[in-house]
């Protein structure tokens, strides 16, 4: 080696082809380092810049006198998915009464109960709702140089789950609602969880149309938070699937077209109607509810005729569908006549709540709130 060469750092040398890697993981520890230390600098410098600018706002929080003088710094560990960072953060002192405070925490953004940046948060967050909060804290703990524990996860949903402001209003909109059964709660069987947005055709991409939603309303157990709700709401149309009574939820209240015709197998087998024959009278069905004039005179024909072979259960589910069936008519605005834009969002639902555990009704419903909210509202443009 010749006087003054540098020396390489002698754990590239013996892994032929890793030099590259070995050198990014090398100088990334550096950039990290490099990065703990600007933010303290600049973060300080800041707050010097804030204390001579705002002097004159600060008043003491115990006496209201405006005369303080700055007392030195205070330690803080703030979690960034780039590991743990020292910051320091101002102390002032009132000269009237000796409280010691630190006047810059609320312009800084660092309330004494944050441990954590929001960037490693928000990470929690999103992959909180995808997989359960101990894989998704494993991850964040494997991808990132942070970390942040399942009930941290948890708890952060929760806090965002509160936060999420909804649409309030959805004049002149189509609503769609469905729900579906999820393992949480002491009943064996489970909670519903309601689920309720909005849908209108959006652009196409990739040469396919597309259907841009948002979510309008999310909640575990009865019904009734929904229907409070939805009457406050007052949506122009609400379409379901008859699983629960609507009625007086909307302006227009319209029966999903495509559950109706399904449903009508289902009370046919009932009324004892070999399978074979089953199709023939849902067809029948189908040609009425999307095609002709007189729809409904057509369709309570049809009941009648129900009535009459002695199919009672399917007669009397069509006759109290009746008055929801042909809203779609009359309806102005109306973007679709199923639920079947709902479908792909709750096979989502299902997906992530259906994990073999047993969830407590609120963090069920947190975490699918958070979801949908994520999936929907907060949906890049396409
Ligand atoms: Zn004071």
């Amino acid at each position: 080696m010749l006087p003054g060469e540098m020396t390489l750092p002698e754990g590239i040398l013996p892994l032929t082809g890793q030099a590259v890697n070995q050198l990014f993981q090398m100088v990334s520890v550096e950039a990290d380092t490099w990065l703990a230390h600007e933010l303290l600098d600049r973060l300080k410098m800041l707050q010097r810049i804030y204390f001579q600018d705002q002097s004159a706002n600060h008043n003491c929080p115990s006496c209201g006198a405006d005369k303080i003088i700055r007392k030195g710094w205070r330690n803080r560990v703030l979690g960034t998915s780039r590991g743990k960072v020292r910051l320091l953060v101002m102390q002032a002192c009132c000269k009237a009464c000796g409280r010691v405070f630190r006047p810059l925490n609320d312009i800084l953004g660092l309330p004494f109960a944050r441990r954590f940046l929001d960037e490693l948060v928000e990470k929690g967050i999103k992959l909180g709702t995808q997989f359960s909060f101990a894989r998704s804290a494993n991850s964040i703990r494997e991808l990132t140089s942070g970390s942040i524990s399942a009930e941290g996860i948890r708890q952060k949903i929760a806090e965002r789950a509160r936060s999420i402001e909804l649409l309030d209003d959805v004049s002149g909109q189509t609503v769609m609602v469905d729900a579906t059964k999820a393992k949480a709660g002491p009943k064996e069987r489970g909670v519903p969880i309601h689920l309720a947005v909005t849908a209108v055709p959006g652009p196409f991409v990739a040469g396919r149309p597309s259907i841009v939603k948002k979510l309008v309303h999310l909640h575990a157990g009865g019904i009734g938070p929904l229907r409070t709700h939805l009457k406050k709401l007052s949506p122009d149309i609400v379409i379901h699937d008859g699983g629960e009574d609507l009625t007086g939820c909307a302006k227009h209240v319209q029966r999903c077209l495509w559950h109706l015709s399904h449903q009508l197998g289902h009370y046919l087998w009932q009324d004892g109607m070999a399978h074979k024959d089953r199709g023939d009278y849902q067809d029948h069905l189908k040609t009425i509810l999307w095609t002709g004039d007189n729809r409904k005179q057509r369709y309570d024909q049809f009941v009648k005729d129900l009535e009459s072979f002695g199919f009672r259960t399917a007669a009397g589910h069509l006759k109290a569908a009746g008055n929801e069936a042909f809203t779609f008519l009359r309806a102005p605005g109306i973007t679709y006549s199923t639920t079947s834009p709902l479908e792909r969002e709750m096979r989502e639902l299902n997906r992530r709540a259906d994990v073999g555990v047993r969830w407590s009704t609120p963090g069920v419903e947190n975490v699918l709130k958070v979801l949908f909210h994520y999936r929907l509202n907060l949906k890049p443009e396409t």
